[in-house]
């Protein structure tokens, strides 16, 4: 099973019925800033804002986002990680 099945089969699913947005980071351990996540979106729900060091980080608009998903799968950081073990005990997607 390769990596996007995983990614699928981890959806969050909430009470609405509705598929939670995409966590794309927990701490900064999670993320190199590197903004694919926010080029990526197609309805453009990601912002890159700065840390209080002035580092970006993305935040998703739940209002915009369309759960697509396209933002995790692009995210080559958090792949990498992932493969390394480091994100087990998280519940980033
Ligand atoms: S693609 Fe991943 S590493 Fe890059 S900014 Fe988005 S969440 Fe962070
Ligand atoms: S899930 Fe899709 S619409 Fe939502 S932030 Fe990610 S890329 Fe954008």
């Amino acid at each position: 099973m390769n990596d996007s099945y995983k990614i699928l089969e981890n959806r969050n699913v909430n009470d609405n019925n509705k598929q939670d947005i995409p966590k794309l980071y927990e701490n900064r351990e999670n993320c190199c800033g590197c903004s694919a996540c926010y080029s990526i979106c197609p309805v453009h729900a990601i912002l890159m804002e700065p840390d209080d060091e002035g580092f970006l980080y993305p935040t998703v608009d739940e209002a915009k986002c369309m759960r697509c998903y396209k933002c995790v799968s692009v995210c080559a950081f958090k792949t990498d990680q992932r493969n390394k073990g480091y994100l087990e005990n998280t519940d980033i997607q």
